[in-house]
């Protein structure tokens, strides 16, 4: 039997199929999930990186009474690989939210976060949604290099006038 024709199981994201419920990924950051501190959105969001090495770092997200000084679960997996001494650039993330009636998607802050540490390559796993490139999810990502980039291109076209 194709994997298709097997039951609810299977989900079908953009922009190929993938199975959530088989992918390890994917269940690691389920389970850090269940530790996040999330007392006033009670929303508990996972997140686990897979390094270049193949090592794997997790984080959940971590609220403040202080809204604006909550941290998200993707920004957390991230920055403790780095603290950990993990292997850039990261090879794939998973992210999941246990308590979202709908599957949700990385907020900007984490996008842009992303974009610096993911292999342009690299797959993002959205629990219950697909598997996407960072590019998909933040087309012309800010970077120090691009500025430069853009400025001589401006000066390139200006300089026809
Ligand atoms: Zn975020």
């Amino acid at each position: 039997m194709k994997p298709a024709e097997d039951s609810a199981r299977y989900t079908v994201g953009f922009p190929r199929p993938i199975v959530d419920d088989l992918n390890p990924l994917i269940a690691q950051a389920r389970d850090v999930a269940r530790l996040a501190y999330a007392p006033y959105s009670r929303f508990r969001v996972g997140a686990a990186l897979r390094d270049a090495r193949g090592s794997v770092y997790v984080g959940c997200n971590v609220e403040s009474a202080s809204y604006g000084l909550t941290i998200c679960a993707e920004r957390n997996a991230i920055f403790a690989a780095i603290a950990a001494g993990a292997a850039r650039p990261f090879a794939a993330l998973a992210v999941t939210c246990l308590d979202a009636a709908e599957p949700f998607t990385p907020c900007g802050a984490c996008r842009q976060v992303m974009a610096e540490h993911l292999r342009p390559d690299a797959p993002v796993f959205i629990d219950r949604l697909g598997e996407y490139l960072i590019s998909d999810l933040l087309p012309l990502a800010f970077s120090l290099s691009n500025a430069s980039g853009r400025s001589r291109r401006w000066n390139a076209v200006r300089s026809t006038y």
